[in-house]
């Protein structure tokens, strides 16, 4: 069974890692996707291998709102609606809070916090047009306990909760839904430099990114059609 057939959904960050797992995964049950991304030539190869019919790839910087409106325009204009926007984009740095520095704190406000805000907003008229929508902001475990050494990242991963909670209350007078998802670590190229022992997680390894997109799928679909501002998380029992 199609599980978002007819549905169009953009990812930003969907060049890799857990994005183009999800962009798989969507197209896999039926929906178009549109790939928002830095890595032009990753994002391209992407989109070309899911296919003209599925797939489209857009640059997009989360951080520049212009291009927001240019990729949620690449969704209308290729597909006719959007229905499902997935805030997947972001970094990590990492330092502790006395060296931290002024650009590293600004440069992960903005891509990570700054970013979704954006897409969120961007996507809205669409949305409303369409009757509906699911947004759903990736946050972290660092969105819900601190973390040594990640000042900025834990700022803001907790922010896009935040950010997801008002956004659901203003929102879901239009029946779009707004969640955050909350992944433990995760085997992606962001984590392959981390020196990752998993004792303190319950089930004792990392996440593979299916596990996530299979998460992703439900709240994505009508499946999850009384879910909003509401946070899932996926870490393997981290925070548990
Ligand atoms: P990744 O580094 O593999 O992918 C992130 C993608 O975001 C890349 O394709 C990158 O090019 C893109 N990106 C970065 N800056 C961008 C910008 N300014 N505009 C547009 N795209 C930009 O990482 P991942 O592990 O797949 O992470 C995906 C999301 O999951 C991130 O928000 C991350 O914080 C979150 N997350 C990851 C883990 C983990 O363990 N991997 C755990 C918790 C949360």
């Amino acid at each position: 069974m199609a599980r978002v057939n007819g549905k169009v959904a953009l990812i930003s960050g969907g060049a890799r890692g857990m994005g183009a797992s999800h962009a798989r995964l969507l197209v896999q049950e039926g929906a178009k996707v549109v790939i928002g991304d830095l890595l032009d030539d990753e994002g391209a190869a992407l989109a070309a291998e899911l296919g003209e019919a599925n797939a489209r790839y857009v640059h997009l910087d989360v951080t520049d709102y212009a291009q927001w409106e240019t990729a949620v325009a690449t969704a209308t204009e290729a597909f006719g609606r959007l229905d499902i926007v997935v805030n997947n984009a972001g970094i990590a740095n990492f330092g502790p809070i006395e060296d931290y520095t002024i650009e590293a704190w600004q440069q992960i406000l903005d891509i990570n916090l700054t970013g979704v805000f954006y897409g969120i907003k961007s996507a809205i008229p669409a949305l409303k047009e369409s009757g509906a929508g699911s947004i759903i902001n990736i946050s972290s475990t660092a969105g819900l306990q601190g973390y040594e050494a990640l000042p900025g990242y834990n700022a803001a991963k907790f922010g896009v909760r935040g950010l997801t909670k008002n956004a659901a209350l203003d929102l879901g007078r239009y029946n779009i839904r707004v969640n955050s998802v909350h992944p433990g670590v995760i085997r992606t190229p962001m984590t392959e430099s981390l020196e990752t022992p998993q004792n303190h997680v319950a089930l004792h390894r990392v996440g593979e990114p299916i596990e996530l997109s299979n998460l992703i799928l439900f709240l994505a679909s009508d499946e999850s059609s009384f879910s909003t501002g509401a946070e899932f998380v996926a870490d393997g029992g981290e925070t548990a």
